[in-house]
């Protein structure tokens, strides 16, 4: 009987999961290709009327717009990564202690590799570690975009 519901659940959670990446995936599909109709459109649309000056500024703007384009387009590389974790059975696991990572946190963080306990544990070591650097007198800087 315990070993059922166990089951059951690693089942609802391996559902909920799935559906969480999957609207995410959705949402970031949409505001993907609307944008890159709105830069389209616009692009077309503003470059005849605009002088140069003007014109520099909407460069700018698409610029940015891109940039945000190219954002969502790797997060929804990493949703698929995440996806295929998920079809494997290693998604949402602790890399370090191998524990279930809880489902508000990686509803917040969906590409988290650690539970909230070892995530802790690290970023104090990484403070330590940062201390000791600068009581060296060297300035390591810890950019951290694996999440
Ligand atoms: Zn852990």
């Amino acid at each position: 009987m315990a070993t059922k519901n166990k089951t059951a659940a690693k089942t609802s959670r391996y559902t909920e999961l799935r559906k969480m990446l999957e609207d995410r995936r959705r949402e970031l599909m949409h505001a993907v290709q609307g944008k890159m109709r709105d830069v389209r459109a616009d692009g077309h649309r503003e470059r005849d009327v605009l002088d140069q000056g003007e014109s520099s500024e909407v460069d700018i703007q698409e610029d940015i717009e891109f940039a945000l384009i190219q954002m969502k387009a790797e997060t929804l590389n990493k949703i698929d990564a995440a996806l295929r974790r998920l079809e494997e059975g290693t998604y949402g696991n602790c890399f370090e202690c191998g524990d279930e990572i809880s489902q508000a946190r990686l509803r917040a963080l969906p590409f988290a590799v650690r539970c909230k306990d070892c995530e802790e544990a690290r970023e104090t070591a990484e403070q330590r570690e940062r201390m000791l650097s600068q009581r060296r007198g060297s300035s390591a800087l810890f950019f951290d975009m694996s999440n």
